[in-house]
């Protein structure tokens, strides 16, 4: 018969650690084996935590296609299906197939400088600002098309499930999950006599193409921001985003949770 593995990734704090131990607990008893390795055979993810778990479990691993589902921990949970009370409901759920698996959407992107290219992957959303807490001016292509010349803190862009993420503070709408597409969110744009940039997010189709490419003084002094997490790039030159082809699957246990999450973190 096949092993019916299942890695769990955890945060270290003291609720994370004691839920760890129930679900191990409850898991051997229901016939699966639990695995602190990330095991590549496994049939799920579970991550223990907060939003952060789930997205470093993501990045730590590389964006695997095992299903994930989370445990919630932390404050807001918003990739963070399962109530701690909850286990042995969900454990049953599993077993028995009573979920959905619901395809979340990444945001690629692709960084030339001067002589390379790097891609990179994020689960809510990737930003381009100047480093220090510089204005940064650049130019905005949408396909090629020349959109506008920004000048301010910087520009996210964001996937449909980081809608609700950095994308809601900085004024962005929310942009539900099914839906392929990236939304282009300006951080504190500047309109004055001297400067023009467009206030408002925009929500742009899944198969275009983005590309953010700064003034030549920013070439060393840029700092993107994937997930909340810092890169500095040398000689940088233009970065192109695109949906990336690689997605997510996550356990969903009820078609509603979405709004049920909707109303009951933001209202
Ligand atoms: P973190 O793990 O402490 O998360 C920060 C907060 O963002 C948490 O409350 C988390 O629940 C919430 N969050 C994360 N993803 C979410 C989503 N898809 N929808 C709704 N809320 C979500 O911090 P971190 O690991 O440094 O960064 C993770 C995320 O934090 C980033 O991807 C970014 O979206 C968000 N962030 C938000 C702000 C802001 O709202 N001003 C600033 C920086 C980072």
């Amino acid at each position: 018969m096949k092993e019916k593995i299942i890695n769990i990734v955890s945060n270290a704090s003291y609720d994370s650690r004691k839920i760890n131990q129930i679900l191990v607990d409850k898991l051997n008893k229901s016939g699966y084996i639990p695995s602190k390795q990330f095991n590549e055979n496994a049939e799920l993810i579970i991550s223990i935590g907060g939003d952060g778990t789930f997205i470093k479990a993501l990045h730590k691993n590389n964006f695997p296609s095992i299903p994930i589902v989370g445990i919630n921990t932390g404050h807001l949970g918003f990739y963070q299906e399962v109530d701690p009370d909850n286990i042995d409901e969900f454990i049953d759920d599993y077993t028995n197939g009573n979920y959905s698996i619901e395809q979340l959407k990444l945001i690629e992107a692709e960084v030339f400088t001067r002589n390379k290219s790097h891609v990179m992957l994020g689960v809510n959303e990737i930003a381009l600002k100047a480093k220090n807490s510089k204005i940064i001016h650049m130019n905005v292509f949408v396909n090629r098309n020349h959109l506008e010349k920004f000048s301010g803190d910087g520009i996210l862009i964001s996937t449909p499930s980081g809608s609700t993420a950095y994308n809601f503070s900085l004024g962005g709408s929310l942009v539900h999950h099914s839906l392929d597409a990236l939304q282009m969110t300006p951080m504190a744009p500047i309109n004055s006599v001297v400067y023009r940039s467009l206030s408002s997010s925009i929500i742009i189709p899944g198969n275009y193409i983005i590309t953010l490419a700064p003034e030549k003084r920013y070439n060393n002094s840029n700092l993107l921001l994937v997930d909340g997490q810092e890169y500095f790039f040398n000689n940088l030159k233009k970065i192109n985003f695109k949906v990336s082809n690689k997605n997510i699957k996550k356990l969903v246990f009820s078609q509603d949770s979405y709004w049920l999450n909707l109303k009951s973190k933001f209202l």
